[in-house]
Protein backbone atom coordinates (compact mmCIF):
# COMPACT_ATOMS: atom_id res chain seq x y z
CA UNK A 1 0.00 0.00 0.00
CA UNK A 2 1.26 3.66 -0.51
CA UNK A 3 2.51 5.40 2.02
CA UNK A 4 1.59 8.49 4.08
CA UNK A 5 3.98 10.94 4.31
CA UNK A 6 3.15 13.51 7.75
CA UNK A 7 4.29 17.29 7.49
CA UNK A 8 4.21 18.87 11.36
CA UNK A 9 4.78 22.40 12.20
CA UNK A 10 8.63 22.74 12.52
CA UNK A 11 8.80 24.15 16.42
CA UNK A 12 12.47 24.93 16.88
CA UNK A 13 12.78 28.53 18.18
CA UNK A 14 12.84 31.01 14.91
CA UNK A 15 12.21 28.41 12.88
CA UNK A 16 10.33 29.31 9.58
CA UNK A 17 10.96 27.04 6.94
CA UNK A 18 8.82 23.76 6.36
CA UNK A 19 9.57 20.66 4.69
CA UNK A 20 7.14 20.70 2.43
CA UNK A 21 6.20 22.72 -1.29
CA UNK A 22 3.17 22.83 -3.13
CA UNK A 23 4.77 21.00 -5.78
CA UNK A 24 6.09 18.12 -4.47
CA UNK A 25 2.96 17.27 -3.37
CA UNK A 26 2.24 17.12 -6.53
CA UNK A 27 4.90 14.59 -7.03
CA UNK A 28 4.21 12.66 -4.60
CA UNK A 29 0.55 12.77 -5.50
CA UNK A 30 1.52 11.44 -9.28
CA UNK A 31 3.04 8.18 -7.46
CA UNK A 32 -0.38 7.38 -5.36
CA UNK A 33 1.74 8.86 -1.95
CA UNK A 34 -1.34 10.60 0.45
CA UNK A 35 0.48 13.86 2.13
CA UNK A 36 -0.94 14.91 5.29
CA UNK A 37 0.12 18.42 6.47
CA UNK A 38 -0.52 20.11 10.25
CA UNK A 39 -2.57 22.77 9.90
CA UNK A 40 -0.21 26.21 9.91
CA UNK A 41 2.66 24.25 8.94
CA UNK A 42 3.63 26.76 6.34
CA UNK A 43 2.28 29.88 7.41
CA UNK A 44 5.58 31.49 8.35
CA UNK A 45 7.34 30.20 5.17
CA UNK A 46 4.35 31.84 3.53
CA UNK A 47 2.48 28.88 2.36
CA UNK A 48 -1.05 29.02 3.42
CA UNK A 49 -3.09 25.74 4.11
CA UNK A 50 -4.92 26.20 1.30
CA UNK A 51 -1.96 26.15 -0.70
CA UNK A 52 -0.99 22.64 0.11
CA UNK A 53 -3.36 20.98 -2.76
CA UNK A 54 -3.97 17.48 -2.96
CA UNK A 55 -2.87 17.18 0.53
CA UNK A 56 -5.02 16.10 3.44
CA UNK A 57 -5.09 18.64 6.34
CA UNK A 58 -4.74 17.39 10.21
CA UNK A 59 -5.28 19.43 13.36
CA UNK A 60 -2.66 18.70 15.29
CA UNK A 61 0.86 16.81 15.69
CA UNK A 62 -0.05 14.07 17.58
CA UNK A 63 -2.89 13.15 14.97
CA UNK A 64 -0.51 13.67 12.14
CA UNK A 65 2.33 11.31 14.25
CA UNK A 66 -0.61 8.82 14.44
CA UNK A 67 -1.28 8.70 10.78
CA UNK A 68 1.72 9.20 9.03
CA UNK A 69 4.09 6.28 7.82
CA UNK A 70 7.13 8.89 7.63
CA UNK A 71 7.16 12.06 8.86
CA UNK A 72 9.57 14.87 7.02
CA UNK A 73 10.99 18.02 8.86
CA UNK A 74 13.54 20.20 8.79
CA UNK A 75 14.93 20.35 12.11
CA UNK A 76 15.15 17.45 15.05
CA UNK A 77 12.45 16.94 16.76
CA UNK A 78 12.40 17.16 20.24
CA UNK A 79 12.27 13.90 22.35
CA UNK A 80 8.83 14.08 23.37
CA UNK A 81 7.56 14.74 19.68
CA UNK A 82 9.33 11.42 18.86
CA UNK A 83 7.47 9.78 21.44
CA UNK A 84 4.15 10.59 20.26
CA UNK A 85 5.31 8.83 16.31
CA UNK A 86 3.69 5.60 15.62
CA UNK A 87 6.56 2.76 16.81
CA UNK A 88 8.23 1.59 13.85
CA UNK A 89 7.26 4.70 11.77
CA UNK A 90 10.07 6.64 9.92
CA UNK A 91 11.66 10.03 10.59
CA UNK A 92 13.67 11.84 8.18
CA UNK A 93 15.05 15.81 8.54
CA UNK A 94 18.52 17.84 9.68
CA UNK A 95 18.45 15.13 12.89
CA UNK A 96 21.45 16.81 14.28
CA UNK A 97 22.04 13.86 16.68
CA UNK A 98 25.52 14.63 18.33
CA UNK A 99 23.69 17.55 20.29
CA UNK A 100 20.53 15.70 20.91
CA UNK A 101 21.21 12.60 22.94
CA UNK A 102 17.56 12.88 24.53
CA UNK A 103 16.40 12.82 21.16
CA UNK A 104 18.29 9.58 19.73
CA UNK A 105 17.16 8.09 23.29
CA UNK A 106 13.59 8.46 22.15
CA UNK A 107 13.70 7.39 18.67
CA UNK A 108 15.44 4.07 20.24
CA UNK A 109 12.67 3.74 22.65
CA UNK A 110 10.11 4.30 20.30
CA UNK A 111 11.83 2.05 17.49
CA UNK A 112 11.91 4.58 14.58
CA UNK A 113 13.67 4.20 11.95
CA UNK A 114 15.43 8.07 11.06
CA UNK A 115 17.66 9.22 7.87
CA UNK A 116 19.62 12.27 8.82
CA UNK A 117 19.38 14.47 5.73
CA UNK A 118 23.03 15.81 6.78
CA UNK A 119 24.60 12.68 6.78
CA UNK A 120 24.17 11.89 3.03
CA UNK A 121 27.81 11.49 1.25
CA UNK A 122 28.38 14.17 -1.03
CA UNK A 123 28.66 12.23 -4.10
CA UNK A 124 27.94 13.78 -7.23
CA UNK A 125 24.93 11.33 -7.91
CA UNK A 126 23.63 12.77 -4.12
CA UNK A 127 24.19 16.46 -4.63
CA UNK A 128 20.07 16.67 -5.47
CA UNK A 129 19.31 15.27 -1.97
CA UNK A 130 22.20 17.49 -0.07
CA UNK A 131 20.45 19.88 2.51
CA UNK A 132 24.24 21.32 3.22
CA UNK A 133 24.33 22.47 -0.19
CA UNK A 134 21.23 24.12 -0.75
CA UNK A 135 21.00 25.91 2.84
CA UNK A 136 24.62 26.96 2.61
CA UNK A 137 24.10 28.57 -0.79
CA UNK A 138 20.75 30.60 0.49
CA UNK A 139 22.95 31.52 3.72
CA UNK A 140 25.63 32.63 1.25
CA UNK A 141 23.88 34.94 -0.12
CA UNK A 142 21.72 36.13 2.44
CA UNK A 143 25.28 37.11 4.65
CA UNK A 144 26.31 39.17 1.31
CA UNK A 145 22.45 41.25 1.64
CA UNK A 146 23.29 41.24 5.33
CA UNK A 147 26.54 42.91 4.18
CA UNK A 148 25.47 45.33 2.37
CA UNK A 149 22.21 46.22 4.84
CA UNK A 150 24.83 46.62 7.84
CA UNK A 151 27.66 48.73 6.01
CA UNK A 152 27.95 52.47 6.36
CA UNK A 153 29.27 52.49 2.75
CA UNK A 154 27.47 51.60 -0.79
CA UNK A 155 28.74 48.40 -2.59
CA UNK A 156 28.20 49.40 -6.21
CA UNK A 157 30.42 52.48 -7.46
CA UNK A 158 28.38 55.47 -8.41
CA UNK A 159 28.91 57.89 -10.96
CA UNK A 160 26.51 60.95 -9.59
CA UNK A 161 26.28 64.85 -9.96
CA UNK A 162 27.23 64.86 -6.49
CA UNK A 163 30.65 63.20 -7.24
CA UNK A 164 31.75 59.48 -7.64
CA UNK A 165 31.76 56.83 -5.12
CA UNK A 166 34.42 54.13 -4.97
CA UNK A 167 33.32 50.80 -4.72
CA UNK A 168 33.11 48.75 -1.55
CA UNK A 169 35.74 45.76 -0.81
CA UNK A 170 34.55 42.63 0.15
CA UNK A 171 36.59 39.91 1.30
CA UNK A 172 34.88 36.20 1.52
CA UNK A 173 36.98 33.51 3.79
CA UNK A 174 35.94 30.03 3.14
CA UNK A 175 35.19 29.65 -0.33
CA UNK A 176 32.58 26.54 -0.04
CA UNK A 177 29.22 26.47 -1.40
CA UNK A 178 28.56 29.54 0.79
CA UNK A 179 31.34 31.35 0.10
CA UNK A 180 30.77 30.65 -3.54
CA UNK A 181 27.23 32.36 -3.13
CA UNK A 182 28.39 35.40 -1.22
CA UNK A 183 31.43 35.85 -3.72
CA UNK A 184 28.40 35.60 -6.69
CA UNK A 185 25.75 38.09 -4.44
CA UNK A 186 28.25 40.80 -3.66
CA UNK A 187 29.61 40.79 -7.07
CA UNK A 188 26.04 41.54 -8.21
CA UNK A 189 25.47 44.12 -6.26
CA UNK A 190 28.47 45.58 -7.29
CA UNK A 191 31.28 45.74 -4.88
CA UNK A 192 35.16 44.59 -5.59
CA UNK A 193 35.52 41.04 -4.02
CA UNK A 194 38.65 39.26 -2.65
CA UNK A 195 38.32 36.04 -1.70
CA UNK A 196 40.45 32.99 0.34
CA UNK A 197 40.13 29.38 1.32
CA UNK A 198 43.12 26.56 2.38
CA UNK A 199 41.91 24.38 -0.78
CA UNK A 200 43.73 25.71 -3.75
CA UNK A 201 41.74 24.59 -6.55
CA UNK A 202 38.69 27.38 -5.35
CA UNK A 203 41.16 30.13 -7.15
CA UNK A 204 39.77 29.07 -10.15
CA UNK A 205 35.98 28.86 -8.61
CA UNK A 206 36.53 32.81 -7.26
CA UNK A 207 37.88 34.26 -10.66
CA UNK A 208 35.05 32.50 -12.85
CA UNK A 209 32.82 34.83 -10.51
CA UNK A 210 34.83 38.01 -10.89
CA UNK A 211 36.59 37.59 -7.89
CA UNK A 212 40.15 37.90 -7.36
CA UNK A 213 41.63 34.96 -5.24
CA UNK A 214 43.53 36.10 -2.24
CA UNK A 215 46.77 33.85 -2.53
CA UNK A 216 48.78 32.80 1.05
CA UNK A 217 51.57 30.41 1.45
CA UNK A 218 49.24 28.10 3.46
CA UNK A 219 47.75 24.90 1.98
CA UNK A 220 45.51 22.50 3.68
CA UNK A 221 43.36 20.05 1.24
CA UNK A 222 41.92 17.10 3.60
CA UNK A 223 39.95 14.02 3.16
CA UNK A 224 36.89 13.56 0.61
CA UNK A 225 37.84 17.43 -0.72
CA UNK A 226 37.27 18.84 2.02
CA UNK A 227 39.72 21.49 4.13
CA UNK A 228 42.06 20.16 7.22
CA UNK A 229 42.45 21.62 10.37
CA UNK A 230 45.42 24.11 10.64
CA UNK A 231 48.17 23.48 12.96
CA UNK A 232 49.03 25.87 15.35
CA UNK A 233 51.89 27.82 13.30
CA UNK A 234 49.85 27.34 10.30
CA UNK A 235 47.48 29.33 11.85
CA UNK A 236 49.34 31.79 13.15
CA UNK A 237 51.03 32.39 9.58
CA UNK A 238 47.52 32.58 7.88
CA UNK A 239 46.28 35.29 10.94
CA UNK A 240 49.52 37.49 9.78
CA UNK A 241 49.31 37.32 6.08
CA UNK A 242 44.92 37.55 5.72
CA UNK A 243 45.36 40.73 8.21
CA UNK A 244 47.26 42.74 5.47
CA UNK A 245 44.25 42.48 3.10
CA UNK A 246 41.71 42.26 5.93
CA UNK A 247 42.61 46.13 6.85
CA UNK A 248 41.45 47.29 3.15
CA UNK A 249 38.10 45.04 3.48
CA UNK A 250 34.62 47.10 4.12
CA UNK A 251 32.77 43.90 4.57
CA UNK A 252 34.00 40.23 5.61
CA UNK A 253 32.23 37.53 5.53
CA UNK A 254 33.64 34.28 6.92
CA UNK A 255 31.89 30.87 6.24
CA UNK A 256 34.75 28.96 6.58
CA UNK A 257 34.33 25.61 8.44
CA UNK A 258 35.91 21.76 8.80
CA UNK A 259 33.93 18.84 9.06
CA UNK A 260 33.22 17.27 12.19
CA UNK A 261 35.19 20.60 14.18
CA UNK A 262 34.37 23.65 15.60
CA UNK A 263 34.86 26.70 13.11
CA UNK A 264 38.37 27.55 12.71
CA UNK A 265 39.58 30.70 14.73
CA UNK A 266 41.28 32.86 11.57
CA UNK A 267 40.24 36.54 12.57
CA UNK A 268 41.95 37.58 16.27
CA UNK A 269 40.86 40.55 17.81
CA UNK A 270 44.54 42.48 16.70
CA UNK A 271 43.17 41.87 12.73
CA UNK A 272 39.48 43.10 13.76
CA UNK A 273 41.52 46.04 15.69
CA UNK A 274 43.37 46.77 12.44
CA UNK A 275 40.06 47.26 9.96
CA UNK A 276 38.55 50.31 8.74
CA UNK A 277 36.18 52.50 10.51
CA UNK A 278 32.53 50.75 10.08
CA UNK A 279 33.67 47.91 8.67
CA UNK A 280 31.35 44.96 9.00
CA UNK A 281 32.32 41.22 9.47
CA UNK A 282 29.44 38.96 8.68
CA UNK A 283 30.55 35.44 10.67
CA UNK A 284 28.78 33.00 8.88
CA UNK A 285 30.34 30.03 11.00
CA UNK A 286 28.78 31.46 13.87
CA UNK A 287 26.62 28.51 13.97
CA UNK A 288 30.12 26.28 15.11
CA UNK A 289 31.61 29.37 17.13
CA UNK A 290 32.65 31.71 14.66
CA UNK A 291 35.70 32.13 12.59
CA UNK A 292 36.40 35.62 14.65
CA UNK A 293 37.44 35.38 18.00
CA UNK A 294 35.11 38.42 19.28
CA UNK A 295 31.81 36.76 17.26
CA UNK A 296 28.52 35.98 19.79
CA UNK A 297 26.67 33.33 17.86
CA UNK A 298 23.03 34.97 17.47
CA UNK A 299 24.31 38.20 18.39
CA UNK A 300 25.63 41.94 16.47
CA UNK A 301 28.39 43.67 18.01
CA UNK A 302 30.50 46.82 17.85
CA UNK A 303 34.28 46.20 18.85
CA UNK A 304 36.05 50.02 18.05
CA UNK A 305 34.05 51.37 15.18
CA UNK A 306 33.93 47.09 13.43
CA UNK A 307 30.22 45.50 13.65
CA UNK A 308 30.71 41.85 14.02
CA UNK A 309 27.41 40.34 13.28
CA UNK A 310 27.23 36.60 14.23
CA UNK A 311 23.77 34.99 12.67
CA UNK A 312 22.15 31.71 13.58
CA UNK A 313 20.04 29.56 11.23
CA UNK A 314 20.26 31.78 8.05
CA UNK A 315 18.64 29.69 5.31
CA UNK A 316 15.37 30.38 7.42
CA UNK A 317 15.16 34.03 7.03
CA UNK A 318 14.63 32.98 3.28
CA UNK A 319 11.97 30.66 4.24
CA UNK A 320 10.47 30.59 0.62
CA UNK A 321 13.41 29.35 -1.43
CA UNK A 322 14.65 27.58 1.40
CA UNK A 323 11.46 25.54 1.94
CA UNK A 324 11.07 24.60 -1.55
CA UNK A 325 14.95 23.67 -2.25
CA UNK A 326 14.58 21.23 1.17
CA UNK A 327 11.43 20.06 0.09
CA UNK A 328 13.04 18.79 -3.24
CA UNK A 329 16.28 17.81 -1.85
CA UNK A 330 13.81 15.47 0.34
CA UNK A 331 11.78 14.54 -2.34
CA UNK A 332 15.00 13.68 -5.01
CA UNK A 333 15.95 11.50 -1.74
CA UNK A 334 12.75 9.73 -1.33
CA UNK A 335 13.40 7.91 -4.70
CA UNK A 336 15.55 6.04 -2.80
CA UNK A 337 13.26 4.87 -0.63
CA UNK A 338 10.38 3.71 -2.60
CA UNK A 339 9.02 1.42 -5.67
CA UNK A 340 7.28 3.35 -8.42
CA UNK A 341 4.10 2.27 -6.44
CA UNK A 342 4.85 4.25 -3.37
CA UNK A 343 5.61 1.35 -1.43
CA UNK A 344 8.69 1.58 1.14
CA UNK A 345 11.50 -0.47 -0.22
CA UNK A 346 14.22 1.17 1.22
CA UNK A 347 17.67 -0.27 -0.75
CA UNK A 348 19.96 -0.51 2.61
CA UNK A 349 23.01 -1.91 0.10
CA UNK A 350 22.90 2.02 -1.79
CA UNK A 351 26.19 4.04 0.35
CA UNK A 352 23.15 7.14 0.64
CA UNK A 353 20.81 5.12 2.07
CA UNK A 354 23.28 3.68 4.32
CA UNK A 355 24.91 6.53 4.84
CA UNK A 356 22.12 8.64 6.02
CA UNK A 357 20.25 5.93 8.41
CA UNK A 358 20.47 6.75 11.53
CA UNK A 359 19.13 4.35 13.05
CA UNK A 360 16.52 1.58 12.33
CA UNK A 361 13.78 0.10 14.05
CA UNK A 362 15.38 2.31 17.04
CA UNK A 363 18.89 0.77 16.78
CA UNK A 364 21.62 3.05 15.83
CA UNK A 365 23.33 2.61 12.62
CA UNK A 366 25.79 5.29 11.85
CA UNK A 367 29.17 4.36 13.59
CA UNK A 368 29.80 7.90 14.72
CA UNK A 369 26.79 8.35 16.71
CA UNK A 370 27.28 4.89 18.42
CA UNK A 371 30.39 5.72 19.56
CA UNK A 372 28.79 9.03 20.61
CA UNK A 373 26.28 7.41 22.48
CA UNK A 374 28.77 4.69 23.77
CA UNK A 375 30.63 7.61 25.45
CA UNK A 376 27.66 9.41 27.07
CA UNK A 377 26.58 6.78 28.35
CA UNK A 378 29.77 5.39 30.16
CA UNK A 379 30.29 8.91 31.41
CA UNK A 380 26.50 8.49 33.00
P1 LIG B 1 32.33 23.71 4.45
O1 LIG B 1 31.07 24.42 4.85
O2 LIG B 1 32.72 22.47 5.14
O3 LIG B 1 33.56 24.75 4.59
C1 LIG B 1 33.53 26.02 3.94
C2 LIG B 1 34.89 26.32 3.37
O4 LIG B 1 35.80 26.64 4.43
C3 LIG B 1 35.54 25.18 2.60
O5 LIG B 1 35.73 25.59 1.26
C4 LIG B 1 36.86 24.97 3.33
O6 LIG B 1 37.92 24.63 2.45
C5 LIG B 1 37.09 26.31 3.97
N1 LIG B 1 38.04 26.34 5.10
C6 LIG B 1 38.18 25.45 6.12
N2 LIG B 1 39.17 25.85 6.97
C7 LIG B 1 39.63 27.02 6.48
C8 LIG B 1 40.62 27.93 6.92
N3 LIG B 1 41.34 27.71 8.02
N4 LIG B 1 40.84 29.03 6.18
C9 LIG B 1 40.13 29.28 5.04
N5 LIG B 1 39.17 28.47 4.58
C10 LIG B 1 38.92 27.35 5.29
O7 LIG B 1 32.35 23.47 2.87
P2 LIG B 1 31.20 23.05 1.90
O8 LIG B 1 30.60 24.26 1.31
O9 LIG B 1 30.31 22.11 2.60
O10 LIG B 1 32.04 22.31 0.76
C11 LIG B 1 33.18 21.55 1.09
C12 LIG B 1 33.60 20.64 -0.06
O11 LIG B 1 32.55 19.75 -0.41
C13 LIG B 1 33.99 21.36 -1.32
O12 LIG B 1 35.12 20.71 -1.86
C14 LIG B 1 32.83 21.17 -2.22
O13 LIG B 1 33.18 21.22 -3.59
C15 LIG B 1 32.40 19.78 -1.83
N6 LIG B 1 30.98 19.57 -2.12
C16 LIG B 1 30.60 18.43 -2.77
C17 LIG B 1 29.25 18.23 -3.06
C18 LIG B 1 28.74 17.01 -3.75
O14 LIG B 1 29.44 16.45 -4.57
N7 LIG B 1 27.53 16.56 -3.43
C19 LIG B 1 28.31 19.17 -2.66
C20 LIG B 1 28.74 20.30 -2.01
C21 LIG B 1 30.08 20.48 -1.72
Amino acid sequence: MPIKIGIPRETATGERRVAIDPFVIGRLSKLGIEVLVEKGAGKSALISDSQYDGATLVDNAKELSEKADIIWRVQAPTAEEVSIMRPGSVLIGTLMAHNNIAMLKALQDNKITSYAMELIPRISRAQSMDILSSQAAIAGYKAAIMGADIAPRFFPMLTTAAGTIRPSKVIVIGVGVAGLQAIATAKRLGAVVEAYDVRPETKEQIESLGGKAIELTISAVGDGGYARELSKEEREQQQLELAEYISQADVLITTAAVPGKPAPKIIPESTVDGMKEGAVIIDLAAEGGGNCALTQPGKTITHGDVIIHGPLDVASQVPVHASEMYAKNLFNFMQLLIDENGDYVPDFEDEVVIGSLLTKDGQVMHEATVELLDKTLGEQ
